[in-house]
């Protein structure tokens, strides 16, 4: 049986675990709904350098008082994948495999998954060679040859942690230019152990048990060639997660969520946060700022039924 809540929040990252917190305070009942870690991929962040008030902090600890400020102010838990989202003539039915929610209002805070680089042999080892974190896998890889592929934030900053654990970091980008910010792509340039393949993309992944090599072709020459790899480490961006609640809102040609100029999604009550939502940056900070206006309009709403 479905227990009532006045508010249901898919996705425990910095954004929903936010919102928990302010509506906490305002004293309405909470359920966070999460799939996987707490603190989403902030969880998964080694360092955040860019967090005010931290001079340097762990993803992880950051996510764990987040979760601590959230339960003290009355917000519950659920661990479940969202399969269905449902709106009803009082509110919204969430379905989760870890069961059924009803609710009056909804903020979904879901995130987003590792866009993967749909080669051969990428799905054939994941878990045995090929990763999408280095929080969680850096350490398999002592004095080990990894590749690291993509040119964003994402890719240059695990390249640098992966640096900690492998004897070699290369970093292999379609182009010669980094999306990455400059101050990240001065690190690496200057870092001992990574070195750059350029202009290049990973064509397969090969090996037997774990992975052995990578087949990367120049794309400016044209030019294919193999290279001994244990590890390969994936960072080309991520999916925003939206199936289940895409016939409840606009999506953005990338397939965020299209907020009105109001902050609204469009749907009465539903409301949304963090990085499913199409905007300008993606960072804990503004996923911060997204969960606390997104609760604010959830308060602002309930109190108006
Ligand atoms: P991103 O900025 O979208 O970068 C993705 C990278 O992967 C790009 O270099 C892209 O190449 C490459 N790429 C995409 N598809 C590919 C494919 N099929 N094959 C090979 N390469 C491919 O993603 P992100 O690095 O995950 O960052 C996402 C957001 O989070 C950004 O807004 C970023 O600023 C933010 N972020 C910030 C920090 C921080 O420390 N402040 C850390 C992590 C993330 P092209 O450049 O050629 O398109």
């Amino acid at each position: 049986m479905s227990q009532r809540y006045d508010v249901v929040i898919v996705g425990g990252g910095p954004a929903g675990l936010t919102a928990a917190i302010y509506l906490g305070r305002a004293m309405l009942s909470t359920i966070i709904v999460e799939k996987g870690a707490i603190g989403g991929l902030m969880a998964l962040t080694d360092k955040l350098e860019n967090y005010p008030g931290h001079e340097t902090v762990s993803g992880g600890d950051l996510s764990e008082v987040m979760l601590k400020q959230a339960t003290r102010f009355g917000a519950q838990m659920l661990m479940g994948t969202v399969t269905k989202v449902e709106k009803t003539a009082d509110g919204f039915t969430v379905t989760s495999d870890g069961g059924l929610v009803s609710a009056r209002s909804l903020i979904w805070a879901a995130g987003s998954s590792p866009r993967r680089i749909d080669v051969p042999g990428e799905m054939d080892f994941v878990g045995r060679g090929v990763s999408y974190c280095a929080v969680c896998d850096g350490a398999f890889y002592r004095n080990l040859r990894v590749a690291v592929v993509g040119g964003g934030d994402s890719s240059l900053k695990e390249a640098l942690y992966l640096t900690r654990f492998a004897s070699e970091v290369v970093i292999i980008h379609r182009r010669a230019e980094f999306r990455a910010k400059r101050i990240i792509q001065e690190e690496i340039r200057k870092h001992p152990k990574i070195t750059l393949m350029l202009d290049s993309v990973v064509e397969k992944i090969m090996g037997k048990d774990f992975v052995e090599s990578v087949t990367v072709k120049n794309v400016k020459s044209g030019e294919t060639s193999d290279h001994p790899f244990d590890g390969v480490f994936v960072f080309v961006g991520y999916t925003p997660q939206t199936e289940p609640i895409k016939h409840l809102v606009t999506l953005s040609p990338s397939g965020r969520i299209q907020l009105r100029p109001d902050g609204t999604t469009g749907t009465p009550g539903l409301f949304a946060a963090g990085d499913v939502v199409e905007k300008v940056v993606y960072q804990v900070a503004t996923a911060v700022g997204d969960g606390a206006a997104a609760a604010t309009a959830t308060e602002r709403y309930l109190s108006g039924h």
